[in-house]
Order: structure tokens, then C-alpha cells, then sequence
């Protein structure tokens, strides 16, 4: 199914790149900017299973990128200009912001060199159970259990279920049923829960992930203290925000403000939505983002920058940088609009 999807995903932009659309919806769809959203940057690893594999780019693709955006005149802007930008309505130029979640030290490691030979800021979003070392990345050692496994029992709702993982094809399969399975679970502490049995049956150490992949407070200070760099916050535990009560949400966003703050010693004014989808955020998240009085608030809804976005600041949509369509050709359909254009309904703001 995910494969489907992603084989339509791809058949709509080189749909758009083929047929030149992109070029005639540009004047209507384009909007005023856009946000890139990444996770990784780092080199293309070899093994044949890599169900995450969406979730990292390349260096070398985020440098064409970088360079197109140049070639197109438009301004590489921090989260904070962006603001500003909206709030006085200052739409002479187009502009892009790039993001990346979660607060990964290759985030440091490759995509700030990167960003350093364009001279192009970046905001980079940190779930702070995460930079402490305690966090939970599910979804990883989801991938980690199946790497390991031949087969893999579990019970699925209330069936005892056994799923093949002998070859890539199969763990593919086997990812995206247990994945689907868990993004569904009614509350964060039942993914846990799942996860943490099957790490424990497959051997497999989930509370490593994070100190292994996540900048540590240490790193984050340095690291935040490059001129390009402006550190956002993703929430404490990284939970679907809209599945926990009022006061858990408030919780999890201000206190994972405050404690980067208290950390990294500045303001931290910028929050991304973890998992960020319209079932991870909606309207009493973004009215809470407001409340604890973030700036500008991200989602990962797919869409550009308009000036009416000026009016939902804390629901802003993102144009995704994705791992499994790293081919430059795309790269003009994605800053045309068309395609978010496509995916997202032909809505300018998406923000209910
Ligand atoms: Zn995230």
C-alpha cells in the first residue's frame, strides 16, 4: 500500500515535469514562499531494507536544491524572517525556509556544511527527551527489530499474528503493517509499550537510538551557536500531540520550550508538530501553539506560503523534502507549487 502511494506520489510529479504543468499552474499556485521539511541528511547507507528511507535526503540533493532555489533569485530566510516577513506583509521577494526535525547530529554533521557554502540559515526542530538521551524513536527501532528478524510474532488488536520478515520484500511489508498497526494505537503509552516487547524479544536496545542519532544538550549548545542555525522546538516525548488531553499538550509544548531555552540559553520562538498530519495536529493545537506563544507553529501538511498564511501562523504547511524522490528534475515542480497544489486539494491555506 505505502508502495502504491509512493509510486503514485511519483507518477503525479514527473506527471507535472513531463507535461511542463507545473509552468502553467506556477502563476496561480506558487505563493509567496515555502518551508522545506527534512529529517536526515547524510549519504545513501547500502542496506536493502530502509523502510525510513523517506525521511533522509542525501547532501549532494540538498546542495541541487539549494543551488535551484539561487538559480530562481529567491531568499534562503530563518524561521524568524519568515515571521516578519508575513506579519508586515512583505511579499516583493519569494523566499524558502528550510527545516529539519527531530535534531539529528548529521543534521550537524552534513546538512549545515552544506547549507554553510550557500550561505543559507536553517531551523532545526528538537524533541527534548531526545537531545537528553531518553527519548523514544519508535519508528527506528521499529526498523531495527525487522532488520534482525526472520519472522516476527505479535498480536495485532486481538489476533495472534505471525509476520514473514526472510527477505527485504517481506520486512517492507511486515514495516508497514506494524507501523499502520501503532500509528493507530489510541495513546502514545500503548506504542511504547508494543515497541519496547518487541525490542526486548528481538534483542534489541531501544534506548540507545536516541543518544546514538540526536544531538546531545552539549552538541545542540555549539551547534546552536552558528549563525546560520536557529533551534525550534518538537515537543518533549515526540507524541501525536492530538491524541493527549488539553493540559498534556499545553505541557509538552511549554515545557519542552522552556527547557531548550534553559539549555541552549536563547529564545526559542518556533515549534514543528510531531508527526504534524492533520490527526497529529489541528485547530486546538494550533490554538495552544499560539497560547504558549510560539511564533510560527509547522505542520507537515503539504503546501506553499501565501499571504493569507499571515493568518495562521501556527498551522503553517510544508513542502517535504523526501528520500524516495532525490531526482533533480523534480526539483522545479516541487518550488512551482503544482504538486503540493495537487496533494493538498488545490487549498492555499489548509489550516482546520
Ligand atoms: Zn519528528
Amino acid at each position: 500500500m505505502k508502495q502504491f502511494r509512493s509510486n503514485v506520489i511519483r507518477a503525479g510529479l514527473e506527471a507535472l515535469y513531463f507535461t511542463g504543468a507545473h509552468h502553467l499552474l506556477r502563476p496561480i499556485f506558487s505563493g509567496v514562499g515555502a518551508i522545506f521539511m527534512l529529517h536526515h541528511v547524510r549519504q545513501r547507507r547500502a542496506a536493502d531494507f530502509q523502510p525510513n528511507r523517506h525521511l533522509e535526503v542525501e547532501p549532494e540533493f540538498l546542495r541541487a536544491m539549494l543551488s535551484h532555489l539561487r538559480s530562481q533569485d529567491i531568499d534562503i530566510v530563518t524561521m524568524d524572517e519568515l515571521h516578519r516577513r508575513l506579519v508586515e506583509r512583505r511579499f516583493s521577494r519569494r523566499f524558502a525556509c528550510f527545516t529539519l526535525d527531530d535534531g539529528y547530529r548529521d543534521n550537524r554533521d552534513f546538512a549545515l556544511p552544506v547549507m554553510r557554502e550557500f550561505d543559507a540559515p536553517l531551523t532545526v526542530y528538537v524533541a527534548s527527551d531526545f537531545a537528553e538521551g531518553t527519548g523514544r524513536l519508535w519508528w527506528i527501532a521499529l526498523e531495527m527489530v525487522i532488520a534482525k528478524a526472520e519472522t516476527i510474532e505479535t498480536r495485532i488488536g486481538d489476533v495472534a499474528t505471525r509476520l514473514d520478515a526472510s527477505t527485504p520484500a517481506a520486512k517492507q511489508v511486515a514495516f508497514d503493517r506494524l507501523h499502520d498497526w501503532l500509528r493507530k494505537l489510541p495513546d502514545e503509552h500503548d506504542v511504547r509499550r508494543e515497541i519496547a516487547a518487541l525490542c526486548a524479544r528481538h534483542g534489541v536496545d531501544e534506548t540507545a537510538i536516541s543518544s546514538d542519532l540526536c544531538m546531545s544538550w552539549e552538541e545542540l549548545k555549539a551547534f546552536a551557536c552558528d549563525p546560520l542555525v536557529t533551534i525550534g522546538s518538537h515537543s518533549i516525548t515526540h507524541c501525536n500531540l492530538a491524541k493527549q488531553s488539553e493540559e498534556i499538550t499545553h505541557q509538552e509544548m511549554a515545557i519542552s520550550r522552556a527547557r531548550i531555552e534553559e539549555a541552549l540559553q536563547r529564545p526559542v520562538l518556533h515549534l514543528a508538530y510531531p508527526y504534524g498530519d492533520r490527526h497529529a495536529a489541528g485547530p486546538r493545537e494550533f490554538a495552544l501553539a499560539r497560547a504558549v506563544g510560539f511564533e510560527t507553529a509547522v505542520t507537515t501538511r503539504p503546501g506553499m506560503i501565501f499571504p493569507e498564511s499571515a493568518d495562521h501562523l501556527t498551522a503553517l504547511p510544508r513542502v517535504s523534502l523526501n528520500g524516495n524522490y532525490q531526482d533533480t528534475r523534480i526539483l522545479p515542480v516541487l518550488t512551482s507549487g503544482a504538486a503540493t497544489a495537487m496533494w493538498n486539494g488545490f487549498r492555499r491555506v489548509d489550516a482546520a
